[in-house]
């Protein structure tokens, strides 16, 4: 695929403020983000400039990316509209950590969703987890 848009999930390992451009300063929780985007050239260089750290900061998305890792992303077909109706679609599921990231030029409230603290691998069953739950907000 040539172009289309894409859903990217990261995922941040411990809760940490980040400076988001010019959305100054917030507070990201740990957990998996999923975040929205579209490339109507080059998508699969696209992603893969998400996946990497060290970059120049363009998209609000590369701030997380500093501190996040990219574990994977879906891509679909489609424009512009596509890319917005899929974040509408997210947002009836997920939670909108940041007001406008991602969303500087379309009326979605955000094109990043939370999707919840990391799932990790507990050893209930000897009653010795020592995980932190992460508390939903
Ligand atoms: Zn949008």
């Amino acid at each position: 695929m040539r172009g289309g848009i894409y859903v990217a999930v990261f995922v941040l390992p411990a809760e940490r403020c980040i400076r988001v451009g010019a959305l100054g300063r917030r507070r990201f929780s740990a957990g998996v983000y999923l975040y929205v985007g579209s490339a109507q050239r080059n998508l699969e260089a696209r992603l893969a400039r998400h996946g990497r750290r060290r970059k120049p900061l363009r998209w609000h998305i590369d701030y997380l990316a500093r501190h996040a890792r990219m574990i994977g992303a879906m891509t679909i077909a489609g424009g512009r509209q596509a890319e917005c109706r899929t974040a509408d679609a997210l947002a009836r599921r997920f939670a909108r950590p940041i007001r406008c990231f991602g969303a500087s030029d379309c009326r979605c409230e955000s094109h990043l969703f939370f999707a919840g603290p990391p799932w990790r691998r507990t050893n209930r069953s000897h009653g010795t987890s020592t995980e932190k739950e992460t508390p939903n907000e």
